[in-house]
């Protein structure tokens, strides 16, 4: 009897202990998602590079620009303007043709092949490391095999001659819009950041959790201090998933 009552009262300890045991598990935390943003200069050097340098060489983040070749082409300003982004460290320059199109796009993009070695050209009059590149007025992409075509000329040949060249074609996926006139911001920082958060939040990206910002360097001509851009990456970088980083590391996770 006595070794029965003690045989129970065992099984009964064993079933706490491993009740507790069960209870105990750690559980394994879920690591938070971390979110890249990218943010993308178009159309420099210009009016406005300078500021963009001194801004992000103040902040410590990571961008990237594509810069035009004839900007800098017979521009001593401008080319000094490029020398500050080659030597600024959080800066990676990449290619957005060697004359824009000359903002004539139609005809640009009907030429495939002269169009390709407009870019050819760009690559190698400014020095460009990386085989990356933006299309004058394309939202565009040719990423790893994924590709995405919104553009209002017919640029699908020039994309493709590029990709077959092993280049990767970066479009956007969300815009800070600017007034032609003078060049500032069109939505308020409020607004950028609520749209960024949005589109990241619910997946609306060419790559999930990356998000790809078009940004021209004309629009930050203000001191640094008061500048919409520096507002907006003080917003950002509150969220300490936020991660920056430039376009020769799309994407991530
Ligand atoms: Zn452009």
């Amino acid at each position: 009897m006595n070794r029965l009552i003690s045989g129970l009262l065992f099984i009964s300890l064993i079933g706490i202990i491993c009740q507790s045991c069960k209870i105990d598990k750690p559980k394994e935390a879920a690591l938070p998602q971390k979110q890249y943003v990218y943010l993308t200069f178009d159309d420099g050097p210009l009016d406005g590079s300078q500021d963009v340098d001194s801004i992000i060489l103040a902040e410590k983040i990571k961008i990237s620009v594509f810069l035009i070749g004839t900007e800098v082409a017979g521009d001593r300003e401008m080319a000094t303007y490029y020398k500050y982004y080659e030597d600024n460290p959080y800066i990676e320059e990449y290619n957005h043709s060697f004359t824009h199109g000359n903002n004539q796009y139609n005809v640009f993009y009907s030429n495939p092949h002269k169009a390709t070695e407009d870019f050819l050209k760009n690559q190698k009059f400014l020095k460009i490391q990386f085989k990356i590149i933006r299309m004058p007025a394309c939202n565009t992409w040719r990423i790893n095999n994924k590709k995405q075509d919104d553009c209002a000329t017919n640029a699908v040949a020039t994309a493709d001659s590029l990709a077959a060249r092993g280049f990767k074609v970066f479009g956007w996926d969300v815009e800070w819009q600017h007034h032609a006139e003078d060049g500032t911001p069109v939505q308020s920082v409020d607004e950028m950041y609520r749209k960024i958060m949005q589109q990241l939040n619910s997946g609306k990206t060419f790559t999930k959790n990356n998000i790809v910002i078009l940004l021209h360097d004309e629009m930050f001509q203000r001191r640094w201090e008061e500048s919409d851009l520096k507002q907006l990456i003080d917003r950002l970088r509150k969220d300490k998933n936020i991660v920056f980083e430039q376009l020769k590391f799309y994407p991530q996770n």
